[in-house]
């Protein structure tokens, strides 16, 4: 199971038991401070299965009056004394349960902040330009539990916590117009050199002239999107951002081939998960870099 980011209703879908994402050993799981007392009870009085079962008792520790003891007078625990008769102990389930949900990576844990929270609002509000194309911004994997598996995969650790893509709330900027441009030599050669630039405009000391790493493949197409991703690095996150491109391998690989969160195997487009900028619009270039 992998993703840069998971949604909520993934992450309660997934079973809590001996949970592949939790950082606990398994004694958290199967002993109960009072001889698997606890585990038990989770297991056949509350029937928890999932992350979300267990979030539900989790969450009724926040109870007001809420006190940590076996014998809590407070709603929550006459409640479910009420409702689970065979539950000697509420406060040792709630307990066990909320260590259950904190011992999950931050990426798998519905109960901490996600990206989901904000990235709803990405590029809603980008201006609609029949000449250009949206970039998704979203690095959430949606949809159920099953989109999360990965395989024949090279194993690539996507990370404990979901990337920071949080925009500021108030951008400086209202737009920012970049120009981007790749090219190679000896193309498709063993001496291949390759060079990737950005032109925000004369003069304008963000302008970036880069030669392609030998580690990343050289190629015209690799300088292209080197040359984006430079682009994307330059920028704040929070401000609409344009960039005009005359690859076509580019501006379809971002827009419309690049899917967040696929891994390298079924990615024709290795560093395209790498971009995650809010606004990014690429249309065809009609003007040259000089
Ligand atoms: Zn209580
Ligand atoms: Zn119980």
């Amino acid at each position: 199971m992998e993703g840069l980011a998971i949604s909520r209703e993934i992450q309660r879908s997934a079973p809590i038991w001996f949970h592949q994402k939790s950082t606990a050993t398994r004694t958290l799981f199967t002993r109960g401070q009072h001889h698997k007392k606890t585990v038990k009870c989770l297991k056949e009085t509350h029937k928890i299965v999932s992350v979300s079962d267990a979030e539900v008792l989790a969450r009724l520790l926040q109870t007001s009056r809420h006190q940590s003891a076996w014998n809590c007078r407070c709603a929550a625990c006459t409640g479910t004394r009420h409702t689970h008769p065979q539950c000697e102990d509420p406060n040792a389930c709630f307990r066990r349960a909320k260590l259950m949900v904190d011992s999950l990576l931050p990426k798998w844990n519905p109960m901490l902040p996600q990206p989901e929270d904000w990235e709803a609002g990405f590029n809603v509000d980008a201006p609609q330009d029949p000449e250009a194309k949206v970039f998704n911004p979203k690095v959430t994997t949606y949809g159920t539990l099953a989109d999360t598996f990965r395989i024949f995969t090279e194993r690539i650790d996507g990370g404990d916590v979901a990337p920071d893509n949080k925009p500021d709330s108030e951008p400086d900027e209202e737009e920012i117009i970049a120009h981007t441009d790749g090219s190679a030599n000896n193309n498709g050669r063993d001496e291949v050199t390759a060079g990737s630039g950005v032109f925000f405009g004369q003069g304008d000391i963000r302008n970036i002239a880069v030669r392609v790493p030998v580690e990343l493949n050289p190629s015209n197409q690799v300088a292209e999107i080197l040359a984006i991703k430079q682009a994307c690095e330059t920028c704040p996150i929070d401000i609409p951002l344009t960039i005009i491109s005359d690859s076509r391998y580019s501006i379809d690989g971002l827009t419309r081939i690049c899917r967040v969160g696929r891994t390298k195997a079924s990615q024709p487009y290795p560093m395209a998960s790498q971009y995650r900028p809010p606004w990014v619009k690429y249309e065809s270039a009609r003007r040259k870099l000089r």
